[in-house]
């Protein structure tokens, strides 16, 4: 089916204002801004002020974009059904998760009733507190173990952080959420181990969490990276026609295929890098100096991530010779 092209919603203090106003403020992306591929919004034409916006997906499924610290987005997903809202990941702190509960209220009067842990970083749950106390809570296992080990060690400021009372007991789960059936799945491990995908198969979008980062270099702290190919590649077999990442921009359906693929492409060179540079028998600082980033180079990220991709691909190669 054909799927209508993005369309930013901006940010609006009251919403008698924006109810009032939604008309007048519905702007159809530029299609020249739109085909800069980039993680950087300034690049993109973006300004600070433009965030966070809200972008119809189809009908009644939408995308989320807020900015972050230093400066790339942090993106979620929500699905309105009769029944009520199905979110898909959260927000970094109180503060913005209460922008996007309220960028909701714009566009539903219903309730959040079903939550999805696609990633349990803090960066996407910090402000779940803020979430009705009846929701109802999906998380993988290993995310659930993770938010209940970071609950029992956490310093004060990340108490906020909510375990949900169970996990998931099987790889997939359906949910109705009235007139709409949305699917919650776990292709297996990626950036966090725990990581859940989102699928419409009506309208055939998949959001995918931190299992896709667009033009953001792979964050791979706590990451599987052989195994995260495969995750891309099952979602990659899926019968879809928009991915929706967890970080970077939201692409028009028609380039968002080629731009996982793009990413996928990435993960696999950092791979191919660190372990060549391993097979030098260089130590981390070594590894640093003479890794060759190639096209990855400028992306979002790459001069943290690097470093930290470099560690964790030494320990898993350390290893499987263990
Ligand atoms: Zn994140």
């Amino acid at each position: 089916m054909t799927v209508p092209s993005p369309i930013a919603i901006h940010c609006l203090s009251s919403r008698l204002v924006s109810l009032l106003l939604t008309a007048a403020c519905l702007l159809p992306l530029s299609p020249a801004l739109a085909q800069v591929k980039t993680g950087y919004p300034a690049e993109r034409g973006l300004k600070s002020s433009d965030f966070p916006r809200t972008i119809r997906l189809a009908d009644g499924v939408y995308g989320y974009e807020d900015i972050r610290a230093p400066g790339f987005t942090t993106v979620s997903m929500f699905f309105v059904g009769t029944e009520g809202v199905l979110l898909a990941d959260g927000q970094e702190s109180p503060q913005a998760m209460r922008r996007l509960l309220e960028a909701i209220a714009r566009v539903s009067d219903k309730p959040v009733k079903w939550y999805v842990f696609g990633s349990d970083h803090l960066d996407h749950t910090g402000g779940n507190a803020l979430l009705p106390k009846d929701a109802r809570l999906i998380v993988h296992p290993t995310s659930r173990a993770q938010l209940a080990s970071d609950a029992i060690n956490a310093k004060p400021d990340a108490l906020r952080v909510s375990v949900p009372p169970t996990a998931m007991t099987s790889s997939e789960e359906t949910v109705d959420i009235g007139g709409r059936e949305v699917r919650v799945m776990f292709l297996g491990r990626a950036h966090t181990g725990g990581d859940l995908v989102v699928y419409a198969p009506k309208e055939k979008i998949l959001f995918m969490s931190e299992v896709y980062f667009n033009r953001v270099f792979p964050a791979m702290r706590a990451a599987f990276p052989d195994e995260w190919l495969s995750t891309i590649d099952k979602a990659l077999q899926m019968d879809v026609q928009q991915f929706v990442p967890g970080h970077g921009f939201i692409e028009a359906a028609s380039r968002s295929r080629e731009q996982l693929v793009e990413f996928r492409g990435a993960v696999a060179y950092v791979i191919a890098e660190v372990t060549r540079l391993k097979s030098l028998g260089l130590s981390i600082d070594d590894a640093m100096k003479e890794a060759n980033w190639g096209p990855y180079t400028d992306w979002m990220l790459a001069d943290s991530q690097r470093l930290v991709a470099i560690k964790r691909m030494y320990d898993q190669l350390d290893e499987r010779l263990r």
